[in-house]
């Protein structure tokens, strides 16, 4: 346990910097590593030269959990049940190099990641956008539909993934993305650099699956079967008995204590949900407590907005162009605190 030995940068022992924190720092932060660097123990000459190659890639002989390691066509296949092995074979690599780009390193990280890239691709089935006959990628995105496995979208997301890897995904060049390694890599990207301020990593550690599906998909749209592969594959890489991921039984971090309990755009989206008069499509059972709770959280954040803009002074002329109102979801401002109103009833 004793620190001495602790390397540096560049240790007398091993030219490999063992201070560098783990991520994320956790039970097995940085004195982990310390214990690590400092005690062979059972530990033989060839356990050191695999952490060597790969740092993250300690042995946890007392857990079986996914944390700092490859996951194995197995446990993929347990992931996505539904694909073909071979399929799963296909994109296995491509999976496990993202891991290590994307610092998807913890059993729970990479169970929210498997868990929307299930959802999204149909668990690897889809690597590209279907378009409804007749619309043409040109006209709905002006040329840039979603590709990858969560679907990257946009002449800025495929310049911007580009630039990270150094790649040209323009033009002709954009199919490229449906290529199992790229296709992978590009929902890596999306993961950590997709959302500017967020970097979904954290909010997996936090277990927070609600503000991960409001970043991926906007709302709740597929909620239910994002739900179904988080179950799936928290199951196959056994974050239950990860001693780092401290979720307990809890399969994700309930609405009020979810990041979204403080936007009033995805609280209302919450109640619109579990709204069974809304209609819309991914909670198939709407919990009636929730779209309460969705709905009157919407209404405290919203009304000191709405009361501090119409406490602004009126302009002496009115504005040139009609200010077109502000829609979410299909509903005009208006129109979502009025079903907020009757819905907390
Ligand atoms: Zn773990």
């Amino acid at each position: 346990m004793a620190t001495s030995r602790r390397p540096g940068p560049i240790g007398p022992q091993f030219p490999f910097n063992f201070g560098a924190p783990c991520q994320p720092p956790g039970p097995l932060g940085i004195f982990d590593l310390h214990w690590y660097a400092d005690s062979p123990g059972p530990l033989g000459i060839n356990d050191w030269a695999a952490c060597v190659a790969d740092p993250f890639a300690f042995p946890t002989s007392a857990s079986t959990c996914a944390c700092n390691r490859d996951i194995t066509i197995e446990e993929l296949c347990k992931c996505y049940p539904h694909a073909k092995k071979a399929r799963n074979q296909e994109f296995l690599d491509g999976l496990n190099k993202t891991f290590k780009d994307s610092s998807i390193t913890t059993c729970l990280r990479k169970a929210h990641f498997l868990a929307q890239v299930g959802a999204e691709s149909g668990e690897l089935h889809y690597v590209a956008e279907i378009l409804p006959k007749g619309v043409t990628e040109e006209k709905a995105y002006k040329g840039y539909k979603g590709r990858g496995l969560i679907q990257l979208t946009g002449k800025d997301n495929y310049t911007n993934f580009g630039l990270f890897e150094k790649q040209d995904f323009l033009g002709a060049n954009r199919v490229k993305i449906e290529e199992p390694e790229w296709a992978a890599k590009s929902a890596g990207w999306y993961w950590t650099s997709g959302k500017k301020n967020h970097d979904l990593n954290d909010l997996a550690d936090k277990n927070d699956f609600l503000a991960i599906c409001c970043l991926v998909n906007g709302a709740f749209i597929g909620f239910d079967d994002r739900l179904e592969h988080l179950k799936l594959a928290r199951d196959a890489l056994g974050v239950a008995g990860c001693t780092t991921a401290n979720v307990g039984k809890q399969v994700y971090k309930v609405y009020v204590d979810s990041d979204i309990h403080d936007s009033w755009l995805f609280s209302f989206a919450w109640g619109c949900w579990n709204d069974a008069t809304s209609k819309k499509k991914g909670i198939a059972k709407p919990v009636v407590t929730e779209r309460k709770a969705g709905y009157q959280r919407y209404l405290d954040l919203r009304v000191p907005i709405e009361a501090a803009a119409a406490a602004k002074p009126k302009p002496k002329h009115p504005p040139l162009h009609p200010k077109a109102p502000e829609r979410h979801y299909g509903y005009t401002l208006e129109q979502m605190s009025k079903m907020a109103r009757e819905g907390v009833k």
